[in-house]
């Protein structure tokens, strides 16, 4: 049976060890989170950040647009918050809706302030081997390998998806921490026997049960993103039953991936106020 990479209990740590040290610091971090609309699963999102800055010792402040805010309006929003010396980071829950011109608003965010690191600029510097706010879903992921110990290191590491938020920024980090990485995706000639070469196995496919026992090579370490709905239930991208006695450590769905995403944010946010600094 494989080892539990346990997420849950991981983020509970961080957020221990980041209450503590914003405590000494002095200082009090604020994140402001903008939501546009009221689709529930973000609403819920934006919920659980809060009480995450909450726990930790961290101000959050909401901005909510109606469904139908133009993107200058959100620009706008956005705006407000990078002139506010009060504010250290800011995070647009993702995704918008259709009207809104995702790419530019995001370009909007005050870099300094790109908790999130989706700014083209943060992109940028993650590319170059030098990170300054690395998305907080594969940055977490890359914090719970670390504290499992798997060596990254000529590891042959395989993500499938290749998101902005999740695929591309994932193989960077890796990349940077000298794996080497293959990057799969919708247009893949034969994925399963790309991913059976995999001593790391990352998905982010947002398809339920879509990595398979015959995609992965025994003993490898399968890191599952994805947050998917079948039949009422929350699962992961991995067929968690079939392939936990075919690797060698594994994240479950939910209590993986999930909650390092949300400490993560919170570890960021403190970075991004203590630059401020
Ligand atoms: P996305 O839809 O932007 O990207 C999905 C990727 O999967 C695309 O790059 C696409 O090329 C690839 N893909 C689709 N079909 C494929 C196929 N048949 N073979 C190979 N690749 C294929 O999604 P995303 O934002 O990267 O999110 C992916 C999943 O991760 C979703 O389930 C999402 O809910 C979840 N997610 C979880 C967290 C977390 O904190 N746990 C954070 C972000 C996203």
């Amino acid at each position: 049976m494989a080892t539990i990479l346990d997420g849950k209990a991981v983020s509970e740590k961080r957020l221990e060890l980041l209450k503590e040290a914003i405590g000494e610091s002095g200082l009090y971090p604020r994140l402001a989170t903008v939501i546009v609309g009221s689709e529930p699963a973000s609403q819920m999102y934006v919920r659980m950040k809060h009480r995450a800055c909450e726990r930790v010792g961290i101000g959050s402040i909401g901005i909510e647009c109606p469904g139908d805010a133009t993107t200058e309006k959100v620009i706008e929003s956005i705006t407000r918050l990078n002139r506010d010396p009060d504010i250290n980071g800011i995070l647009v829950q993702l995704p918008l809706p259709k009207q809104i011109d995702t790419e530019r608003v995001i370009a909007a965010v005050n870099t300094d302030k790109d908790v999130d690191g989706f700014h083209p600029t943060s992109l940028g510097l993650l590319m170059s081997g030098k990170p300054r706010f690395a998305p907080c879903t594969p940055k977490g992921i890359m914090t719970l390998l670390a504290e499992y110990k798997i060596p990254l290191a000529g590891a042959r590491a395989v993500v499938a998806g290749r998101s902005i938020d999740v695929g591309r920024p994932m193989a960077a980090l890796l990349t940077n921490a000298d794996a080497t990485v293959t990057v799969c995706h919708s247009r893949t000639r034969d994925l399963p026997a790309e991913l059976r070469r995999a001593d790391i196995l990352i998905s982010a496919v947002g398809k339920a049960h879509f990595i398979t026992p015959e995609m992965v090579k025994p003993g490898a370490v399968v890191i599952d993103v994805g947050i998917n709905q079948l039949n009422g239930k929350l699962v992961g991208d991995v067929d968690f039953d079939g392939i936990k006695d075919i690797a060698s450590a594994i994240t479950p769905v939910p209590g993986g991936v999930g909650p390092m995403t949300i400490a993560t944010l919170m570890e960021n946010t403190f970075a991004a106020a203590t630059r401020m600094e």
